[in-house]
């Protein structure tokens, strides 16, 4: 047992904060046992803040047609074997109409970086989802827009805006996207985002190619540095269409373990235990609920398009995950304690 790295975690549970070479030291050194410590505090310091309660956002995809080319990414604009969709308002509608009923108050409008939903159409729909349920949360995740853009979907009524970082080191950034895209550019979109009074969720993918430990740490610094809202994080998953379709996938305990450490270096933090880590693992949902995590994005989407948003190979869409099958996530989370909640769930400050 390597004490060095246990006193880490408990300085990082009092301070919240570590450098990067520690960041990097806890990642590398990493154990079951420092693990499964890292996690018991994690959801000590979580229950004090949150209790037993799961929140749960309805996720609508609204398009897979996207305008840009991450190498990583099945719905990338030169994958031509993506049948590609939009949803209409109207279907977006109803999908909202549905997990109202079903118990949902946050709808999370994500989709590729598609032409179709212009400014004019975006605020509209979210004018009428707020007009028909105002006691619901949207939040947004369309990718990279102007400043005006986050702007006006902000005055319109938007609530929150999920842009993930994707990793925190600029030459890493580079190996993931085409020369077209900017990490400068992902990095002002966070900070209009953040101005503009969004709650914010940045996050990155674990075990993407070419990550090492050292750009996890970066990330994790950018995130005690950027203090976001919420974080999404989960495995890479290949997708066999992609450049980076033979890649290897990250890992179920990696992931869980960043989890913990996410949670211990902002305990508010609305982190979600994704479906890439429900794919990768059969209970990888719960297994992110008791590392620290308490967010889960049930598919909302309709049933005909589910297949199609194909970011990843695999990607799981039926039984918990599915909106509609809301009662068997609340008894596998009430099976290992939590309570899956109807509320918009706002981070606590
Ligand atoms: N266009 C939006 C939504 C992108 S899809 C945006 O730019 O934010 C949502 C997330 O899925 C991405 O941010 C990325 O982190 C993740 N993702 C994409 N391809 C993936 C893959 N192969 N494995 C795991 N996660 C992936």
């Amino acid at each position: 047992m390597n004490k060095e790295l246990f006193a880490l975690i408990d300085r990082l549970a009092a301070d919240h904060s570590l450098s990067l070479s520690q960041y990097r030291q806890l990642i590398d050194g990493r154990t079951e046992e420092l693990a499964a410590y890292a996690a018991s505090l994690a959801v000590k310091v979580r229950k004090e803040i949150y209790g037993n309660q799961v929140f749960i956002r309805g996720l609508i995809e609204v398009s897979n047609i996207c305008k840009n080319d991450c190498l990583y990414c099945g719905i990338r604009r030169s994958n031509h074997h993506c049948q590609r969709y939009h949803l209409s308002a109207e279907e977006i509608l109803e999908c909202c109409r549905e997990g109202y009923a079903l118990g949902f108050r946050t709808f999370v409008l994500q989709g590729g970086e598609d032409p179709y939903f212009t400014d004019e159409l975006l605020c509209n729909l979210i004018v009428r989802i707020k007009e028909a349920y105002p006691d619901c949360a949207v939040t947004l995740s369309l990718g990279e827009r102007t400043r005006q853009s986050y702007e006006r979907l902000r005055n319109a009524g938007a609530d929150r805006y999920l842009l993930r970082h994707e990793t925190a080191d600029e030459a890493h950034y580079q190996k993931l996207h085409p020369a077209a895209m900017k990490f400068g550019e992902r990095m002002r979109c966070l900070r209009d985002l953040k101005e503009l009074g969004y709650q914010v969720g940045c996050g990155f993918m674990v075990g993407s190619p070419y990550q090492t430990s050292a750009e996890l740490a970066k990330d994790l610094k950018f995130v005690e540095e950027f203090s976001p809202d919420m974080c999404g994080i989960g495995p890479f998953i290949p997708q066999s269409d992609t450049p980076f379709g033979t890649e290897k996938a990250g890992t179920l305990e990696l992931t869980c373990y960043l989890l913990s450490l996410l949670r211990l270096i902002k305990p508010n933090l609305l982190l979600p235990s994704t479906t890439a880590l429900g794919t990768i693992h059969p209970s990888g949902r719960e297994l992110g609920i008791r590392a620290g995590a308490n967010v889960v994005m049930p598919n909302l989407s309709p049933q005909s398009v589910r297949k199609k948003y194909a970011l990843y190979d695999n990607k799981i869409s039926d039984g918990s995950e599915a909106a509609e099958c809301k009662a068997e996530l609340a008894g596998r989370m009430a099976s290992i304690g939590y309570e899956v909640v109807t509320a918009r769930g706002d981070i606590q400050k």
